[in-house]
Formats: structure tokens, C-alpha cells, sequence
């Protein structure tokens, strides 16, 4: 393992352990430092014992750094991967089982913490059969949201990676996608024609969340009924303890959704587990398509679908209800006939 290898796995656990930011600088930090530094240098400073006089290594990256150089195992990366593990509940089991894929993360086009490439890779890893790539749209400035340019581009780095994933034998495939914003007036912020050549489109409100009541179920609406959204995002918006929910009647959002055919996300990520319950158990009443999906921002999060299959568990989501379950051609299929 080199001294990269092993700091990016030890991000990987601190990401997915929800550990403070803190560490994960530290150890993006000397993941940098290791970048920009010579293979020989390091060595040098391993055997003389100088690793922590580079700025960015502290003792205990350098720690990791001097164990993968010197081939020993790291004792750092084993305690972390034994602490970190996300634990998965009986009932949750059947669920994480039955997913084939995840069709919402985020990447260093937007705000994501990994390339595309790293969260391929991490996906296949934990057995999955696919990805959607949904990075931002151009709306979200924050997050580095991406203007038609830019997504074209990035069509063609996804085209790349996937081709280097079948020749390398594999058969996991990232699928193109965006999580588009859906505009305070309930229209779309990336163009019907290039909404189109996407293979899976999520519509998310990002903005104006405390909108009017009837306002908001217009605008969500709107979006929900549009040919080319498949999946509507973290539906109320909330941040819990920190952002209530949106107002919305959820009644007529999801009767929509069923009848539009545009998939009821239950993300995963444990700061929004959105829907709430009591609104995933009544879209469940409607009949509503769902997927189970993570949200990553880093490679870690894509190890947080176990906190959606709990929710799905609790609130009784037919499982051949969760679109991405389905092989990856049913997938398609779906996504194209509701379009
Ligand atoms: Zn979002
Ligand atoms: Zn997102």
C-alpha cells in the first residue's frame, strides 16, 4: 500500500464515520503534502525520522505515512476501519441487500470531495452494479454547480471512465445524471434539450425553503411533472435540529409523484433522513416509486444507504417499489418510458 493509498483510505473512514472535519483536513492535508513530495524525500525522512518537520504532517499521518512506506501494517488504518464500520440493523438488511446501485452523489465537479473516478471505484467495491452521477446545477454557485459547458464536459469524462472500467473487465457502469435545481418558480435550472440526454435526472429545492405553502406545492409540482425529472431530492429540505421542513401539501406532491411516475427519494444522509417518516409512510400510501439513495459528498458517505434502508424498513417500502434495486438496463428502461 502506498502512503497515498493508505491516507485516502483513512478519509474514506473518517467520511463515513461522520468524524469532525478536523481530522479529515489533517489527513487531506498530508495527502497533499505526500502529492507534492518527492517518493525519496519521504523515504529519507522516514528512516531519519523527520516526517513531521514537512508543514502538514502531524504525528499521526506521519504515522500512517512511515508504516506504508516501511511495508508494515498500519495499526492507525486498522483501528479505524474496525471503529468506523456502518452498521447495518436486521430490517435494514433485506434492503442494502436488494440495491444494485445509488443514483445521487456528488463529485469534485460540484462540491464533492472525490473525483469521479474515486467514487466509481469506491461504488464497485461495495457491490454495486452502478452510479448516477448528480453533481449540481449551475443555480447552486455555493457548490460549484455546473452550466451546461461544464456538464457537457463532464459527459465526456464520464463516457472516458466508463470505458476504462469495461476494459478493465469490470461491469459496473456510472450513469450520466444531474440533481437539477428546481427554481423558485417551479421550472428547471438546465435546459429541456440537455435534461434530455441525461440518463437520470434529480430535482431538488435548494433555495427559498420557507417558501408559502401553496407556493412551494406549486413549484414542487411543476418539477415533479416534468418528462425529464425521474426523482425528486430530500423532498422537505430539513437539516435535523438545525433547518425544519418545507410546507408543502404533501398530498398532492405525492399523488403526483405516483401519477407522473417520478421516483420519491429517501436520502440518506443522517443530518436530513428526508422524508420524515410520517411523509414517507404516506407516500408509501400513494403508491409511489422511491430510490434509496446516500447524497455523497465523499467516497465514505457512499457507505450510508444503510441509514435509508432502515427508514424504508420502518415505514414498510415495497422493496420492488425502489427503483434502484433494478438492474441497470430496468433501470433505464424506467427512466426512459417515464420520460
Ligand atoms: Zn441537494
Ligand atoms: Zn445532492
Amino acid at each position: 500500500m502506498t502512503p497515498e493509498v493508505a491516507l485516502l483510505r483513512v478519509i474514506h473512514c473518517l467520511d463515513r464515520a461522520r468524524e469532525s472535519g478536523f481530522k479529515t483536513k489533517a489527513f487531506a492535508r498530508a495527502l497533499d503534502v505526500v502529492r507534492s513530495t518527492d517518493p525519496a524525500e519521504l523515504e529519507r525522512r522516514v528512516a531519519n525520522d523527520t516526517l513531521t518537520d514537512l508543514d502538514g504532517i502531524g504525528s499521526s499521518t506521519a504515522q500512517v505515512i512511515a508504516d506504508a512506506i516501511e511495508g508494515r501494517p498500519s495499526r492507525y488504518l486498522a483501528d479505524i476501519e474496525a471503529k468506523s464500520q456502518v452498521e447495518i440493523s436486521d430490517k435494514a438488511r433485506p434492503y442494502r441487500d436488494a440495491l444494485r446501485g445509488d443514483c445521487h452523489l456528488h463529485s469534485t465537479w460540484s462540491d464533492g470531495g472525490a473525483p469521479i473516478e474515486r467514487m466509481a471505484t469506491t461504488a464497485m467495491a461495495i457491490g454495486h452494479e452502478y452510479m448516477v452521477q448528480t453533481d449540481h446545477s449551475a443555480r447552486l454557485t455555493i457548490a460549484h454547480g455546473l452550466n451546461e459547458e461544464r456538464l457537457n464536459e463532464q459527459l465526456d469524462q464520464i463516457a472516458a471512465v466508463n470505458e476504462a472500467i469495461a476494459d478493465a473487465g469490470h461491469e459496473f457502469r456510472i450513469l450520466s445524471g444531474m440533481e437539477v435545481d428546481i427554481l423558485e418558480d417551479g421550472s428547471l435550472d438546465l435546459s429541456n434539450e440537455m435534461l434530455g440526454r441525461l440518463d437520470v435526472v434529480v430535482a431538488s429545492v435548494h433555495s427559498k425553503l420557507r417558501m408559502e405553502k401553496q407556493k412551494m406545492t406549486e413549484r414542487m409540482l411543476q418539477a415533479i411533472a416534468s418528462p425529464h425529472v425521474d426523482i425528486l431530492g430530500h423532498c422537505t429540505g430539513r437539516m435535523i435540529g438545525k433547518r425544519p421542513p418545507s410546507d408543502f401539501d404533501a398530498d398532492y406532491v405525492f399523488a403526483a409523484c405516483a401519477q407522473f411516475n417520478t421516483a420519491v427519494e429517501i436520502n440518506c444522509r443522517p443530518e436530513r433522513l428526508d422524508p420524515p417518516r410520517e411523509l414517507l409512510r404516506l407516500a408509501v400510501d400513494y403508491g409511489c416509486w422511491f430510490t434509496i439513495d446516500s447524497d455523497a459528498h465523499a467516497t465514505g458517505q457512499l457507505e450510508w444507504q444503510p441509514l435509508g434502508c432502515d427508514r424504508a424498513a420502518d415505514c414498510d417500502v415495497p422493496i420492488d417499489r425502489i427503483l434502484n434495486t433494478k438492474p441497470v438496463d430496468e433501470l433505464l428502461a424506467w427512466t426512459r418510458a417515464a420520460a
